[in-house]
């Protein structure tokens, strides 16, 4: 028998605890403000110039206060999904289209979600205006599926040293980061869930998002609490630059005028209320634990505030402004055809929002879902 000293038993309680906690929370929903940090000991420019976002934003939304002109934002995507042999890592076209239809639905509160946000905060729950494409345009003008398929010897990557960013080193480099949202997809070692760059003045050279392909969309390899593509939601809410509800700190500032003060994280998914008047404050609605920025279960996250959609769409005019003018979501026809397989049967045709359509409608891209996995965006013209 051990015997332990009453020091040592106090030491040995508390790494009992730590290994406990970290077992039981094994997954770790994002993993952005740790990777943010180790960027910041890297590359000064890009310390330098995250310093003056949040006034850079103050600025730009006192000179741009009529929130009712702004239209609908496109930002197109590639996917890179980096796959390595005999796993199923190299996840479908539909989970892909999955994930893109999810965006569109979270961004533009349209997901039957939306029912179960709290009335008190009804008001401010925003339509952000933002949409996502699929890239139809390659960086060298020819046409894509928006899905760049990476075979990998590598089996598993990390944010140390953000591989998977690199075609050197057994993933891909990005597409050109001013005018794509490069979405990396590949298995994330440290039960890490997925992480974004911020935006600034100065974009790293890894700009973008990477969530793990067990997270991504919400069919295929997804696996549950996380299985309804909120990862990737939360992660591009900080490539549009937002923080976590609780400012990465006991109490924190959000830098976002309409969400409560929050001591910290959320997991699960509490009931509403949930911690009412913490941080001191006679707030007794409590945590906004349903915003995407929060860490609760997917099916547990409903909404996005209106000064959020400001902070995104003011993050968009001022750092990542290509997005405004861009035509790479325009292009009149690209066909996403990785499978090819005979005798296929359509499943049923969807628009871009992911809504069904009972008939080909004319003069929009429609995307026709077949039962093998594969999808096909086309335009039927007049
Ligand atoms: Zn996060």
């Amino acid at each position: 028998m051990v015997y332990l000293s009453k020091k040592n038993m106090r030491k040995t309680i508390v790494f009992y605890f730590i290994f406990q906690s970290f077992f039981l929370h094994s997954q770790i929903r994002c993993a952005s403000d740790h990777y943010i940090s180790s960027l910041f000991q890297i590359n000064n420019l890009y310390k330098n110039s995250q310093r003056n976002v949040n006034k850079e934003i103050v600025q730009w939304i006192s000179n741009n206060n009529q929130k009712e002109s702004i239209n609908i934002i496109t930002i197109p995507v590639i996917v890179h999904v980096i796959w390595e042999d005999n796993t199923d890592e190299n996840i479908s076209d539909m989970q892909i289209l999955s994930q893109i239809e999810i965006l569109n639905k979270d961004f533009r509160r349209a997901n039957i979600d939306v029912i179960n946000t709290p009335s008190v905060w009804n008001s401010i729950a925003a339509d952000c205006e933002i949409e996502f494409c699929l890239a139809s345009i390659d960086p060298y003008g020819n046409a894509t599926s928006g899905i760049n398929r990476v075979k990998t010897s590598v089996s598993t990557f990390s944010l140390i040293g953000d591989k998977m960013k690199s075609t050197n080193e057994g993933g891909t480099d990005p597409w050109p980061i001013n005018d794509y949202l490069n979405i990396w997809v590949c298995d994330l070692s440290g039960g890490i869930l997925g992480y974004a760059t911020s935006p600034s003045n100065f974009l790293s050279s890894g700009d973008g998002v990477v969530v793990s392909y067990k997270h991504f969309g919400d069919n295929g390899t997804v696996e549950p609490p996380y299985h309804k593509g909120r990862t990737t939601t939360h992660e591009v809410g900080h490539y549009l630059g937002l923080k976590h509800l609780w400012g990465d700190s006991n109490c924190g500032d959000d830098q976002i005028n309409d969400t409560p003060t929050q001591q910290s994280e959320n997991n699960d998914c509490p009931g509403f209320p949930h911690n009412q008047n913490s941080c001191g404050t006679q707030n007794l609605n409590g945590d906004m634990f349903m915003n995407y920025m929060d860490y609760v279960n997917d099916f547990c996250m409903n909404m996005f505030t209106q000064d959020q959609k400001t902070r995104m769409v003011a993050s968009i005019n001022l750092y990542r402004n290509n997005f405004l003018t861009q035509t790479i979501c325009n292009s009149s026809l690209s066909v996403i055809n990785s499978t090819n397989r005979q005798n296929k049967k359509l499943i049923k045709i969807i628009d871009i929002l992911g809504r069904k359509q009972n008939y080909e409608k004319k003069n929009i891209i429609n995307l026709y879902i077949f039962d093998d996995g594969s999808v096909e965006k086309k335009i039927k013209i007049n």
